[in-house]
């Protein structure tokens, strides 16, 4: 399998210094080649689809080591599940609470009128919000 989606994907983890075994390549291919957001389960779901195993312990050591890459950042929307974002830039989030579909909020989209006081000794390093949003009755 050498489809143009392999090919760049090949070349998005050698760029990042990442030797591209086959399952990282399989990985990156459906996480790295467009901004998207996907849980490890729903990985490890197409790629049983498709030939050739791969665990669910590869699959999680691939997404840590991408995240630890700069390749791909945790959102951590619920304890159960974490969501992986090829979207690296800082932004939020929309949650459809019946799906669990992530929709992104462009930075400049969102104001904050107000900020609590930081507690002694801190500064915000980053903010990030989710929106869960349910359909209307
Ligand atoms: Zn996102």
């Amino acid at each position: 399998m050498t489809g143009t989606g392999t090919a760049v994907a090949r070349a998005i983890l050698e760029r990042h210094g990442v030797r591209p075994t086959s399952q990282r390549v399989r990985v990156a291919e459906m996480l790295l080649t467009a901004p998207r957001h996907v849980t490890a389960e729903q990985i490890l779901g197409a790629l049983r689809d498709g030939a050739g195993h791969v665990s669910k312990a590869t699959v999680y050591n691939t997404l840590k080591l991408f995240v630890d890459q700069g390749l791909v950042r945790q959102i951590h929307v619920d304890p159960e599940r974490c969501v992986y974002d090829s979207m690296m830039a800082p932004h939020h989030h929309f949650q459809l609470l019946e799906t669990g579909e992530m929709i992104d909020i462009r930075p400049e989209d969102l104001e904050f009128a107000k900020m609590p006081a930081l507690p002694p000794g801190t500064e915000i390093a980053d903010v990030e919000v989710v929106i869960r949003l349910r359909r209307r009755a």
